[in-house]
């Protein structure tokens, strides 16, 4: 601790802290994105006092020979340090005067006024003190010109240390003036690069606050917030890009929502990558820390800080999760549903709870967002409530059909990107959408070649892709600025149709296909299957080229499909998902009456009875439809119910008694198989981690798992065994929250119990005992080998109509098969069912004796052969 000379302790703990916390790496990768303008460094003010100095000398030379008689690099030197002192002057400036972003002081009035204050020192202001205290220090340290010293007196008080923290900030900043060395470059080159990183910092403050003005919403800032004041439910309705998602919540902060941090504001996004993308951008624009005052909450990840956080992107899904917790959602005075046009399954059911509530809240204000369709439909839903249009504006775009339709829509993609970027003028980029990470990895890797094979022969392009599974780093590259005769190609799933917003894009490639989570009835699972997209869909895809001016958009399809065999809308997911999770959650929210339940649109009654007939067999709802305490207890699990119930039997079941660990390692990783392998995730692994007799890919995970963790998660391990690291990282961390919720309920202490009381018994083995776990949770999931020598589903849930599956090559139980020669087993239970050339199943866990479905799934052992 710092201690005063007048044995005064403590005066600035927040240094300290702040310094510890940005040693920590994930800490400093927040930091990173977060433009530098904000801060002025110590090197900094050393750099603009040396240069001050280098320049007098220079100018005096210039006075006494003449400019002219200095020679060339001189003369450049003088107006490049001219530059430099001014762009530094300038930051310096800004930082004193503006800096300061008044969240608790948000009530309107005084928020404006705060703003403007200058940096005194004020006891009771709720401005940090640590920045109070940097920016004293600096104009301290400028004025009194003594770069050097370490010692700052601060007039009328004692000699204290400089604790203006100011490595730790040069630490995690990230741009190249913090890395060159001076000596190495060379003086002027040195000075030029300086010149370049300060004026590319000072270009994204400014970018920030000018887009933010010229968005189209901006205009309607007063007019909206009364209409909000007004109205307690309202319909904002406005061209993608219009700055709905990043400056409402914005304006309802300044306008005084949260009270003084007495309440927060929660914005829902269908995606995660929306959600965190987002919170992101406008701790950037508020000038606050992601995960301080702006934060975001999404499943397996949350980045909040209790009391401080006044405004949360989310996940649809995870407010609802909080309805759980408190039915009044007690501590919101406002809540957005944001992308409502997307219509996900989490999003309608928010939309019918918060309808009944708005009659319990009379001082919550419900904001429905939505791009330019069914709005009405909105309206209709809440009681006739009004519909704010925001204008945007919205540039032509030419729109191009294939003349066939193409067999290999991803090859004609990338042949139209080399078409574009060869034929049409740059600026402008290229937004391409395709359906998953995987094809978006492949189809980069192609375009990444092709342009190593073409060399100098075209312009530079670079890709960016952008998928739900992407880290968050790497999210933030699409927003980049495309250097000058260079052009971005952005990767995209649907995404970017209207939950991101990507500037400088002029030219749109369609696919025309998009993932859907699909119910499959003859499963009673529900699947991701590619089918093509909605006319809606394509045409909002189009809009994207046509934001910045008049745009191109080429359509991977014909323009007679596009008349007559795309739907007009896309299919609300209600209507074609498994509800067995939210039929489960609305009982246990005490809503009974599904079927009167308020909804856009409703479900059918044959899926609503499948998702009852599961939960059943589950041991969620008792015979007479009521919810068990088993199904409780599967709503407190961040995950489906199946899974809840896999790690219940773990800890509890007479027969799988003390596998708990190993169950709750499984699930996590099952949560993550997609990103787990580098390179071709369809092979095997061939690494060393995994060699040995295993039986299943559930044991293969958790070996895998366990290894790293007995390597210390080290880093190198994963890379020697071509795992990726990030993805273990996120596994373990799924892993800590499961664990966390198995103990909330007990079940850790009953596992334990468990394993004691059966030291001296002969238990199964431990595979016998995952197994058996697994079975429980994913009887539906069970294959059976039919006479004809093939597998097919038998499903726990009424008949099904067996459709006929493969083992996939990448599992090790088709491997197993494929080189010892064993004879096939009789029943096979799967993690998923995958729809390419044939129906695959993966993810598979053979069952060697009949008995244990007999045990566990009782119901279905019933109905086998
Ligand atoms: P809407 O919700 O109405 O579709 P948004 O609020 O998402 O609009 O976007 C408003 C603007 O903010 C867009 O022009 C977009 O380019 C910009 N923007 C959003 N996120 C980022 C980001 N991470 N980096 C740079 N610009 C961004
Ligand atoms: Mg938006």
């Amino acid at each position: 601790e710092r201690t005063s000379s007048n044995g005064e302790q403590n005066k600035y703990p927040d240094t300290k802290k702040f310094k510890e916390e940005t040693k920590n790496t994930a800490n400093r990768d927040e930091l990173k994105r977060f433009p530098r303008y904000n801060y002025f460094s110590k090197r900094e003010k050393i750099k603009l006092d040396r240069t001050t100095k280098e320049l007098e000398l220079l100018e005096a030379d210039a006075e006494k020979y003449g400019l002219s008689n200095l020679t060339k690099t001189e003369q450049e030197s003088i107006i490049t340090k001219r530059e430099i002192i001014n762009i530094l002057k300038q930051k310096l400036e800004s930082i004193s005067s503006q800096n300061s972003f008044h969240l608790y002081d948000a009530s309107s009035t005084q928020y404006h006024n705060n703003v403007h204050e200058k940096n005194g020192y004020h006891k009771d202001s709720k401005k940090s003190r640590q920045r109070q205290w940097e920016e004293r220090q600096l104009s301290y340290a400028i004025n009194h010109n003594e770069p050097n010293s370490e010692d700052i007196i601060i007039p009328g008080t004692k000699h204290y240390d400089f604790v203006f923290d100011e490595e730790a900030m040069i630490d995690y900043t990230d741009d190249a003036t913090d890395v060159i060395n001076e000596d190495e470059v060379g003086k002027n080159d040195y000075d030029q690069r300086l010149l370049k990183a300060l004026q590319d910092e000072k270009e994204k403050v400014l970018t920030i606050s000018e887009t933010r003005k010229k968005l189209p919403v901006y205009q309607y800032r007063e007019d909206l917030l009364k209409a909000i004041h007004d109205n307690q439910i309202l319909i904002v309705v406005g061209e993608t890009g219009s700055g709905k998602t990043t400056q409402l919540p914005q304006y309802l902060v300044e306008d005084g929502f949260c009270q003084n941090g007495k309440f927060q504001i929660a914005v829902t996004q269908p995606r995660r990558v929306a959600a965190t993308s987002v919170a992101s951008r406008v701790a950037d624009e508020m000038n606050v820390i992601l995960g301080q005052e702006v934060g975001y909450s999404i499943r397996f990840d949350e980045k909040t800080t209790p009391d401080k956080t006044i405004l949360k992107y989310m996940t649809d899904g995870m407010l609802l999760r909080e309805f759980l917790i408190d039915p009044h959602l007690s501590k919101y005075s406002c809540i957005m549903i944001d992308e409502a046009h997307e219509r996900t399954l989490a999003t309608d059911i928010l939309l019918g709870l918060l309808k009944d509530l708005t009659t319990r809240r009379k001082d919550l204000r419900i904001l429905i967002s939505s791009a330019t369709m069914n709005a009405t439909k909105f309206s209709e839903f809440f009681f006739n409530c009004p519909i704010f249009n925001v204008p945007g504006r919205r540039f032509p775009v030419d729109i191009h059909y294939t003349c066939q339709p193409e067999s290999n829509y991803l090859n004609a993609c990338i042949t139209t990107i080399f078409q574009i970027h060869t034929t049409q003028p740059l600026p402008g980029d290229i937004l391409v959408f395709l359906t998953g990470q995987e094809e978006i990895e492949k189809a980069q890797e192609n375009i990444e070649n092709i342009v190593d094979k073409l060399g100098n022969n075209i312009e530079p392009i670079f890709v960016r892709p952008i998928y739900a599974n992407l880290p968050q780093e790497q999210q933030e590259l699409i927003f980049q600025k495309t250097p000058k005769n260079c052009r971005k190609v952005v990767l995209a799933t649907n995404i970017a149709e209207t939950s991101l917003t990507i500037d400088g894009i002029k030219f749109v490639i369609d696919s025309g296909y998009v993932k859907e989570n699909s119910f499959i009835p003859s499963t009673g699972m529900s699947q991701l299957l590619t089918v093509p997209c909605s006319r809606a869909s394509v045409d909002q895809r189009a809009g994207r080229a046509g934001r910045v001016g008049p745009g191109k958009c080429f359509r991977i399809f014909t323009k007679w499909s596009y008349y007559n065999e795309l739907e007009m809308m896309p299919k609300p997911e209600i209507v074609r998902t498994n509800l067995s999770h939210t039929v489960l959650l609305l009982l246990s929210l005490g809503v009974t009456d599904l079927i009167n339940f308020p909804l856009l649109d409703k479900p059918t009654i044959t899926a609503l009875k499948k998702s009852l007939e599961q939960l059943y067999s589950l041991g969620a709802l008792n015979s007479k439809g009521s919810i068990t305490q088993l199904g409780r207890m599967m709503c407190d699990f961040p995950c489906e119910p199946q899974y809840s119930k896999v790690i219940n039997s773990a800890a509890t079941h007479e027969q799988c008694k003390g596998a708990l660990d190993e169950c709750v390692t499984v699930v996590s990783m099952l949560h993550e198989t997609t990103s787990l392998f580098i390179g071709k995730k369809n092979n095997n692994p061939n690494s060393v981690a995994v060699k040995g007799e295993l039986e299943s890919d559930h044991m293969m995970y958790l070996k895998i798992y366990n290894e790293w963790v007995h390597n210390n998660y080290s880093k190198i391990w994963c890379h020697d065994h071509h795992f990726q690291h990030k993805t273990l990282l996120r596994v373990r961390n799924i892993r800590q929250q499961l664990m966390n919720t198995c103990k909330k309920l007990g079940l850790v202490s009953k596992n334990e119990i468990a394993l004691r009381e059966s030291a001296n018994e002969i238990m199964n083995t431990l595979e016998t005992r995952v197994a058996k776990a697994f079975i429980s949770g994913f009887s539906m999931n069970i294959a059976e080998l039919g006479s004809n020598g093939s597998y097919h589903i038998v499903g726990a849930v009424s008949s099904s109509g067996g459709i006929d599956v493969v083992i996939h090559p990448s599992s090790v139980v088709s491997r197993n098969l494929r080189e010892s020669g064993k004879k096939p087993y009789k029943h096979i239970l799967y993690q998923q069912l995958m729809y390419t050339s044939r129906e695959f199943i993966k993810d598979c866990l053979p069952i060697n004796n009949v008995s244990l479905i007999k045990e566990m799934a009782p119901q279905l052992y019933k109905r086998l052969n």
